[in-house]
Order: structure tokens, then sequence, then C-alpha cells
């Protein structure tokens, strides 16, 4: 295959886990995506590499021993099924780092400096910045001659006001150990209340935006004139909504209580909350399409926890419409957000006397472009609104390296 010539450039955007690699190439101004894929299973007996470009799927089942490796077998795809990295003129490198603590509220170039940050932010990510680290090192070595940049998911919310940053715990605590809200999420949420100002129209300086980020991992947030004035994870991702298997707010005191009560380490209490909770420890399933389906066989316990997902988010949404004095626009994103339309109905249920109310029929379905979905006598404009986060990063990417 040969590659469509890119004159303004490109970006490759990588997002490493601790086992895998997703990638994309990105046109940055049409915004399309010229290719993309993952590299799953990495360090196991047998890895998995996709590689898509159209509607063209390569998929190799070959052992992937690290990240470095990984890397190699893509850029062997890239030149064995196009497109080819040269004539795409890639001009920058974009890496998703999860958390950017107390010390980025933007994108970065990457230097020995700023991994040796990314490094000693690890404790406040440890399943996360680790991983991104390795991607952006391996990368480095492999692509050598063009700039990395670092967009760290904090960074929108580096700013947040003193009210919202702070928990109210001893001072001197929170600063020994940076204990704060960071938040996460922060490159779909700036991309969404930007993106859906501009598509109604208004100037976003002059907007009042509630983003709900409802994916297996879910946030919401208040953006009022551009800037983020609160948001709902925390100095983890537990923290807030309801998600796929994390709890979202919970008393931190059951912590304590099944520590003392129940017999359980840090582990396995970590574990629980994290992993083993949210719709998956309510019903069993994680994804909102099997939790339909056991609410349409009559399970109990799917339609309470359905009830419990979308409780929280109505008290975020009120909380936040307080916390602006009004809510203009409120915009549903990824996975959940874009597809899910009982969802979006249960969530904004029995607003209307704030001046939010949902049009059943223009809300009904999947949305894959824009979609206002409330009625035209709703004060607030309910959007549904894709959200792009590769496309965001690859943006962010060419504007540090003033392409
Ligand atoms: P991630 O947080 O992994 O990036 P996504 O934004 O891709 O997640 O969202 C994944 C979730 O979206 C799934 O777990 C599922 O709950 C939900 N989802 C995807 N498609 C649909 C659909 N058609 N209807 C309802 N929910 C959906």
């Amino acid at each position: 295959m040969t590659a469509a010539p890119h004159t303004q450039g490109t970006v490759l955007v990588v997002n490493s886990g601790s086992s895998s690699i997703k990638y994309q190439l990105v046109d940055p101004v049409g915004g399309d995506a010229i290719a993309s894929g993952l590299v799953e299973r990495i360090g196991e007996e047998i890895g998995t590499v996709k590689h898509v470009v159209g509607d063209a799927t390569t998929v190799r089942e070959v052992p992937v021993a690290d990240h470095g490796e990984g890397l190699r077998i893509v850029l062997g795809l890239f030149d064995e099924v196009g497109p080819d990295l040269t004539a795409a003129h890639v001009i920058a490198v974009g890496h998703r780092v999860v958390q950017g603590g107390p010390v980025f509220d933007g994108p970065v170039l990457v230097d020995a400096e700023v991994e040796r940050q990314i490094d000693e932010l690890s404790p406040l990510a440890p399943l996360h910045n680790p991983a991104n680290l390795t991607g952006i090192r391996v990368a480095r070595a492999l692509l050598p001659d063009v700039p990395h940049v670092a967009v760290f998911d904090t960074a929108f919310f580096h700013h947040l006001p003193a009210a919202a940053a702070n928990y109210a715990i001893d001072r001197e605590v929170a600063a020994q150990h940076r204990v704060r809200r960071y938040g996460a999420h922060g490159t779909s949420h700036q991309f969404v209340s930007q993106e859906v100002a501009a598509f109604l129209g208004r100037d976003v300086a002059e907007t009042s935006t509630i983003v709900l980020h409802l994916g297996n991992g879910a946030s919401a947030s208040a953006v009022k004139g551009g800037h983020a004035m609160d948001t709902s994870m925390g100095l983890t991702p537990l923290e807030g909504l309801v998600m796929g298997t994390r709890t979202g707010d919970i008393d931190p005191a059951v912590t304590f209580h099944l520590m003392r009560n129940a017999g359980m380490s840090v582990d396995e209490v970590d574990d629980l909350l994290n992993r083993r909770s949210g719709l998956k420890g309510m019903t069993g399933q994680n994804d909102l399409r099997e939790v339909h389906r056991l609410v349409e066989e009559g399970d109990e316990a799917a339609r309470i926890a359905l009830d419990v997902y979308t409780h929280r988010i109505k008290k975020y949404v009120g909380a936040y419409a307080a916390v602006m004095g009004g809510v203009d626009v409120i915009a549903f994103t990824a996975g959940v957000g874009e597809n899910d339309d009982i969802v979006r109905a249960l969530s904004l249920a029995g607003l209307e006397r704030l001046g939010i109310e949902i049009d059943a029929e223009r809300n009904a379905g999947r949305k894959k472009v824009p979609t206002i979905v409330s009625t035209d006598r709703s004060a607030t404009t309910v959007v549904v609104f894709p959200t792009n986060e590769e496309l965001a990063i690859a943006r962010q990417s060419v504007e540090v390296v003033g392409a």
C-alpha cells in the first residue's frame, strides 16, 4: 500500500499500558486516523498485534517480549503494509501520560528531565505512569529523529480552583504526600468542551458546560469559560461516577471497616474497589449492554445498579450546575455517553425545573456524530459529542513542536 502524502505532516499517537500499546497515525489538520492498531498481551507467551489501515486489518499472533519488541513489530507493519511513515511525514510522536501531578499543566517536549519527572510521579499512578514511561523510552529509541511530546491526562485540571482541588485533610500530610484532586480524562474533557461550543456556534469564554465522559472509566467535569472548575476523579481515577469496575464515590471508612472486620489487606481492598466493584461488582457485568440485557430479563440487582449509576450522574449534574451558577451545555461522550440512550435519559430525567429537558426522539439510538438531544425549550442544550482523544493529543503535540 502507498501512503497518501501529507503536506502538513502527521502525528503518531501512542498510548502504552502495562501490557499493551495502542497507536494511531493521525492527520492533525483533517482529523482523520490514517492507521491505527493495538499490541496486546506483551510479555505473555503469545501476543497479538492488530494493524488497521482503512478497511484492511492485519493481525499477527506472535510472542511480544516487551514494549520495545511490540513497537518494532508495529514499525515493521507500517513498512510492510503501509502507510509508509517517511511519506506520511511524521512530525511528532504524541504520548498519552496519565499522571502529570503537580508538575505539568500542559503538553511538553520529552527530554531526559521530563522522563525523570514522569518516573518520579509514579507513586501517584503506579499502574499507569511506569507503563507510559516505558512506551516513551522505547519509542524515543526507535524513532530518535522525531520530537516526542508527553500529553498529560491531568493537565486540564492543573489549575482547578483551590476549593475544588483541595481535600479537607491535614494540610501538612496533603503537602508532604502531594494529596489533591488531579482528575483524569482531561484531554477528553478539554477537547469535548471546546469542540461542543464550536459545534453550537457558542463562544467558549461565555459558556458553562458539564462534560460527562462515560466509558469503562467515567468522569464528569464542570468547565466555565474554557476553564475546568471541578472534576469528579480525584487523586486517582477511583473517585466520582460509578464505572465499569470502580466504585466511584464511597465512604473512605468502608476501607477501614473491611480491613478491620473482613481481614482484607490494602491490596485486596484496592483490587475490590478498582476492579471488582462498579457495574461489575453489582451485576457481574461491566458492560452496560449486558446490564441492560439483565434488566430486561428482570434481574433486580441489574435494575438497582442502573439506578445507582444514573443517580450518581444526576447528582454530579446538579452539583456542577450549582458550582458554575447554571449550565448552558451538557455533553455526553465516550462509549456509554455516545451509545446509550437509556443512560442519557435516566441521568437527566426529572430535571425540567432546572431547565434541562431531553427530547425522547432526538435522544433515541447511538450517535456517531454530534447531535443535540434536548428539546427546543430546554434552557440547557444537551449534546451527544463523540470524543477523540487521539486527535486531541495529535493537535497538542503539533502545538508543542510548533509545526
Ligand atoms: P474506555 O474507558 O475503555 O475507553 P469506551 O469509551 O470505549 O471505554 O467505553 C466502553 C463502554 O461503552 C463499554 O464498557 C460499554 O459499557 C459501553 N458501550 C459501548 N457500546 C455501547 C452500546 N452500543 N450501548 C451501550 N453501551 C455501550
